[in-house]
């Protein structure tokens, strides 16, 4: 278990505001610099929502995504991970375009390494009782295997359960997806799978062989989950998108604050950041 960890940073989401954290990063210039420092404190991918550089909240709008990407580029080298979950709120834009429509031509226009792929629909996991549900039907997961396989983004599949793995069998078949396969195990709680090594343990030995593997844990999980998955062999995901705290109560003061620790973490059982190229070896992406 010598292999060298890879360190995501999901640096802006689309659910907390500077109201719960004023470090949070909105416009194209704050993501930059914010990801430039996370390059350098151990992160080798970056998660990316869009977020309107005035309010903060979330967008669909791909101008904003071309632009993180030309000014993170310009700042350091690091794999760009672009959602297709977040910030994708109503029924497709003015032209009448499906979501996954719009989703497909932002990626066949930007063309960015790595893309998310939800390997499931989820009710809404923070709130006990809702009418909230994350829709990733199906035929929205195949029509977007296939758009990644054909424009050549590797997918990472967001995987909130254990069905979930079923589903990725299921797309394998009908060559939606391709190996070498990377998965995120998202550990919500509540409608998801706990953040429990428990959890994550059943996870990781029911993914697809030869499959490489990451995790993250919400909240006061982030930092556990992170210890897990490196003593279990995998990979981890910390940022705001998860978590807004360094330690109990006390607010990170940036994204890098948050990869500094999980570089600490991981270095002290053995499992050094990877650098960007090892990351590429890794998962297998050509540039
Ligand atoms: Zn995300």
């Amino acid at each position: 278990m010598s292999e060298k960890i890879i360190l995501t940073v999901a640096a802006t989401g689309s659910i907390p505001s500077r109201k719960d954290n004023p470090a949070i990063p909105y416009t194209p210039e704050e993501v930059a610099t914010e990801v430039a420092k996370c390059a350098e404190a151990g992160a080798s991918v970056v998660h990316l929502h869009a977020r309107d550089p005035k309010t903060g909240g979330p967008t669909s709008d791909t101008e904003i995504f071309r632009q993180y990407m030309k000014l993170v580029q310009e700042r350091c080298d690091i794999v760009i991970n672009i959602t297709t979950g977040g910030g994708r709120e109503g029924t497709g834009d003015k032209s009448g375009r499906s979501n996954e429509e719009i989703l497909i031509e932002r990626l066949r226009d930007l063309r960015p390494e790595m893309a998310s792929l939800n390997m499931g629909t989820l009710n809404a996991w923070a709130t006990p009782v809702s009418d909230r549900v994350f829709v990733n039907t199906t035929r929205m997961i195949e029509a977007l295997g296939k758009a990644m396989l054909e424009i050549g983004v590797k997918p990472e599949l967001e995987i909130y359960h254990s069905g979930m793995l079923n589903t990725v069998e299921t797309m394998r078949e009908r060559g939606a997806l391709k190996d070498p396969l990377h998965l995120q195990f998202v550990l919500t709680g509540g409608t998801g799978a706990s953040p429990t090594v428990k959890d994550l343990l059943h996870l990781v030995d029911s993914r697809p062989p030869g499959s490489t593997w990451s995790a993250c844990g919400l909240g006061r999980h982030e930092f556990p989950v992170v210890a897990a998955a490196a003593l279990l062999g995998g990979h981890a995901r910390v940022g705001f998108e998860d978590n807004l705290f360094v330690s109990k109560g006390v607010l990170a003061r940036s994204n890098a604050e948050l990869v500094a620790k999980a570089a600490r973490i991981a270095r002290e059982l053995g499992r050094e950041p990877a650098t960007v190229d090892e990351t590429r070896e890794i998962l297998g992406l050509k540039r």
